[in-house]
């Protein structure tokens, strides 16, 4: 006989000993040390310490030396080693070492903005505080959800994302499982269901953390939190923001490349022309290295990712918060807008305006008593608390107003049915226990109600049929409450007998038929303050606005008129689902601002589309479950942070912290603000090629002639050190005056222009390469030198060619100075932006002026750069240089502004 040895389950203790989550409730409350009245505030407490909060570990951030070395090996530094290289290989070791620093002090900024962004990025997550429902100590609490802990009771409901792994102990729910199994589709989960799957994901009577409760309300038990989640164990999720190069960045990634293409095509090609005019290869090598180094636009991507990172700080401030860097440019260069009513547009502080009874009743009549009673009994509102649907509350709260209160647990106790309110069906049911008698309880839009009435109340309290004249005359008075504004509400009821469960009909269709009517409540929801401007604003910036809206036409197009959206046509959502892609896409091309009354998210979706599809850049703003489709579909979805769903936050590239229609511009205004910033020191940067190329062309054309105007050393001081601070200054400059008073920037513009290298070469560079050289010829010829006398070391000449040489370093950072002024704007003067409007350009414009004293008159830098102290006359000249140049594209730009 054998013995089978079976090792008893080891009584495990500590952080992991949670029990089954799928045994029977009361067993699993014990296990997890929880009463039905949940944990009480301090045991939380000790649990969070204990425990850990619930968070999934951040994915380990990259090593910082490996995040320096991406950038050493950046293909624009592979440029600059391979120019290092030459000056190496051509004798010039200092020159090679001085490279090789600045591709490391390079690197080092690089990564220093990169983590900047990357911070901004992270800053934002506080922004989105993540809260739940929970009960502690009997008492029901908001939590954030990174407090949860196991044995936390908490309430999940349509919209929300799962925050930790529950066990269902009450209501049903669907979710959305994808963030686990990769499926996209709901599944259904009760607290009642019979358990009998195989695998723990499967459970129906579980859900876990990171789905999506797509309907349904119910209550459970968190049995595990952050890490020891299934999500947690299936892999530390990366909860960074994704780091997508923008379009932006690779526009800009691409000139930089053709500059440097050409730069080395131009070194090149010029070898062997210097060679020919007598170089020698050392100085020819040196010279094809100048133009390399003077060409490679080295700090200009990462101080892209700054203004951007920038930007997004900045617009999180004003309440739009942006998810992606490269979201920043799309919302600047928004052309539609399609919106939501309430709460965007709207208050969504509503208070009952109006109610219609078909009869003649004096208040307090049977039929005003009856239509308050439907009120408290359809509603999942809580007055006391205030916690609820803006609209329930109003009704709640006028129900009040006429004498009729019901407690929110007595309503609750005595329910058996709740059809919630839900965007497709656009009304909602409850079937309670009233006074012995099973009711039906109805309210919703009128068009959705109408149709299932059979009768109308009178004024004595009894039914009489809804004849076809009835129905008219409700329907009219429909019009005539929404015409003036108001959100419009058909209630009814229907007695199904005296109390019993077989009475309750099996779905909302069967619920929903019979129906009598009581009356209408037209509900008063004034628009926001702030929104009008913010309209205004967009049709003087060339963006138009469409209303995309679940309610009634004429509701939604008087609020629009009222913010001054223009409504020229109200189209009906239903109108839109039998149009064609084509018809769909004329009506949207023509130049009208439309209202789409009673639109469904599948609306909403085709819209986007469509107007995607014709070319614009399209905002829409969403806050339901059902809205995540579209809002990925649109080039911005905008959900809201204040009433929105955490899917529809969760699907959207922009959260309005505070629902605001007039963020939201306050964010289109800020997209192209940054936008115009990155174009301002793309031209600075591109400005200063020339006065540092030309100088070299001078010296091969004339075949050694007149000297080298420039050390190759001279040069990186300039790109590296003097001309960085005002580069980053210019990506902080604030809005340029008309911002927001010219079209929207078209799809196909990238952010370098032809008219803008026409400014940064043709004029600005070249006037500074004149200024420069001019300079640098009168300090050689004051001095006695003639073309072709020598001035190498050793030479009478020397001393004065390193004072030339300084001149013309000098003189491109006084030049830089003019156009750094000259950048701050593209079309505006500037008076009209003011002189000392952007404090850091002036600060950094001193840092500039101290660099370049350091590097001109202290010694020890004098004998690193070749520079030498500079007679006072030099200097006076050089005094107007900035004015001259700032001057001549201030000239430009008036003349450009009167054409
Ligand atoms: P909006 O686009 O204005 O947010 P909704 O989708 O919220 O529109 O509402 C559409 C319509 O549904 C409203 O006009 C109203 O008639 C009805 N409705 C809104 N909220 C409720 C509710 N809680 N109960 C019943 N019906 C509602
Ligand atoms: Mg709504």
């Amino acid at each position: 006989m054998t013995l089978t040895h079976r090792t008893a389950p080891a009584p495990v203790a500590g952080p992991d000993d949670v029990g089954d989550p799928r045994e029977p409730v009361t067993r699993l409350l014990r296990d997890l040390r929880s009463t039905a009245q949940g944990l009480s505030a301090t045991e939380a407490a000790r649990r969070l310490v204990v425990l850990g909060p619930n968070e999934l570990a951040r994915a380990a951030r990259r090593p910082w030396w490996r995040s320096v070395l991406t950038q050493v090996v950046h293909p624009l530094a592979l440029l600059l080693w391979v120019a290092a290289a030459l000056a190496a290989v051509s004798g010039s070791t200092e020159l090679a070492v001085a490279i090789v620093v600045v591709i490391v002090l390079n690197a080092g900024f690089a990564f220093w903005q990169e983590t900047q962004a990357e911070r901004a990025v992270e800053a934002l997550q506080g922004y989105l505080p993540d809260e739940v429902w929970a009960v502690r100590g009997g008492a029901r609490v908001r939590v954030a959800a990174r407090e949860l802990v196991r044995g936390d009771l908490i309430a999940l409901e349509e919209g929300q994302r799962v925050p930790a792994d529950v066990r269902l102990v009450g209501g049903a729910l669907e979710v959305d499982t994808a963030a686990l199994t990769g499926e996209s589709y709901p599944v259904a989960r009760s607290a009642d269901a019979v358990d009998d799957a195989g695998r723990l994901l499967d459970s129906p009577v579980l859900v876990f953390s990171g789905s999506a409760v797509t309907a349904g309300t119910a209550t459970g038990l968190a049995f595990a939190t952050g890490a020891h989640t299934e999500l947690g164990r299936i892999a530390a999720l990366s909860q960074r923001v994704d780091a997508e190069p923008s379009p932006l960045e690779r526009q800009v990634r691409r000139v930089a490349w053709l500059i440097a293409a050409v730069a080395v095509g131009a070194g090149l090609a010029f070898l062997p022309i210097g060679l020919l005019a007598g170089l020698t290869l050392t100085t020819a090598a040196v010279f094809a290295i100048g133009l390399l180094v003077a060409n490679v636009p080295e700090g200009l991507l990462p101080t892209i990712t700054l203004a951007l990172a920038a930007g997004v700080r900045q617009m999180a401030s004003r309440g739009a918060v942006v998810k992606r860097l490269s979201a920043v440019e799309t919302l600047g260069s928004t052309t539609t807008i399609c919106t939501d009513k309430t709460g965007t547009l709207t208050a969504n502080r509503m208070t009952v305006a109006a109610v219609a009874l078909r009869v003649e009743v004096a208040p307090g009549s049977p039929v005003a008593a009856t239509l308050a009673q439907v009120l408290v009994r359809c509603s999942t509102a809580d007055l006391a608390d205030g916690d609820g649907d803006p609209t329930e509350l109003a009704l709640l709260a006028w129900a009040r107003g006429s004498g009729v209160e019901l407690a929110p647990a007595v309503r609750d106790s005595d329910r058996w049915v709740l059809h919630r309110f839900e965007a497709r069906f656009r009304r909602m049911t409850t079937v309670d226990r009233v006074a012995g008698r099973v009711v039906v309880s109805v309210k919703g839009a009128p068009e959705q109600v109408l149709p299932r009435c059979a009768a109308l109340l009178g004024a004595d309290g009894t039914a009489t049929a809804l004849d076809a004249a009835a129905r008219d005359a409700v329907e009219r008075d429909v019009e005539r409450l929404a015409g003036v504004g108001l959100r419009v509400l058909a209630v009814a009821r229907r007695d199904l007998g005296p109390v019993d469960p077989a009475a309750v009909p099996p779905d909302r269709d069967t619920t929903d038929r019979d129906l009598c009517l009581v009356g209408l409540v037209g509900l008063e929801d004034p628009p926001r303050d702030g929104v009008a401007g913010a309209v205004a604003g967009c049709h003087t910036a060339g963006i138009r606005i469409h209303v995309v809206t679940g309610d009634h036409g004429s509701t939604a197009a008087e609020i629009a008129r009222r913010v001054g959206i223009r409504a020229d046509r109200v189209v009906d959502g239903e109108l839109v689902d039998a149009m064609s892609e084509g018809e769909l896409r004329e009506l949207l091309t023509a130049d009208d601002e439309l209202v789409f009354a009673r639109a469904t998210p599948e609306t909403k979706l085709r819209i986007a589309d469509a107007l995607h599809r014709s070319g614009e850049v399209v905002a829409m703003t969403g806050d339901g479950v059902n809205d995540a489709p579209a809002l990925r579909r649109a080039d911005i979805g905008v959900a809201m942070g204040a009433s929105g769903t955490d899917v529809a936050r969760e699907a959207a590239t922009v959260v309005l912290t505070d629902d605001n229609f007039a963020t939201l511009t306050a964010g289109v205004e800020e997209g192209r603000r940054v936008f115009d910033n990155v174009r301002k020191f793309v031209l600075y940067i591109f400005a200063h090629a020339v006065p540092e190329v030309v100088p070299f062309l001078v010296f091969a054309l004339s075949g050694g002639a007149i000297p080298l105007p420039l050390t190759v050393l001279q040069i990186l001081a300039i790109d590296l050190g003097t001309e960085t601070l005002p580069a980053l200054a210019l990506g902080r400059e604030p809005a340029e005056p008309g911002l927001m008073h010219r079209p929207p920037r078209p799809r196909s513009e990238g952010v370098i222009t032809g008219r803008m290298l026409w400014r940064a070469w043709g004029v600005l560079g070249l006037l500074s390469a004149v200024l420069v050289l001019g300079v640098f010829a009168a300090v050689l010829l004051h001095a006695g030198w003639r073309p072709g006398d020598a001035v190498g070391p050793g030479t009478a000449l020397h001393d004065v060619y390193r004072q030339a040489t300084t001149a013309t370093f000098a003189a491109i950072v006084a030049c830089q100075i003019g156009t750094a002024f000259a950048a701050r704007t593209e079309w505006a003067s500037l008076r009209a932006v003011g002189l000392a409007t952007n404090p850091l350009l002036l600060w950094g414009i001193a840092g500039e002026l101290l660099f370049t004293g350091v590097l001109v008159y202290w010694p020890l830098a004098q004998d690193v750069f070749g520079t030498a102290a500079l007679p006072g006359w030099v200097l006076l000249v050089l005094l107007p240089f900035p004015v001259l140049v700032w001057g001549v594209d201030e000239l430009l730009r008036a003349r450009r502004r009167r054409r």
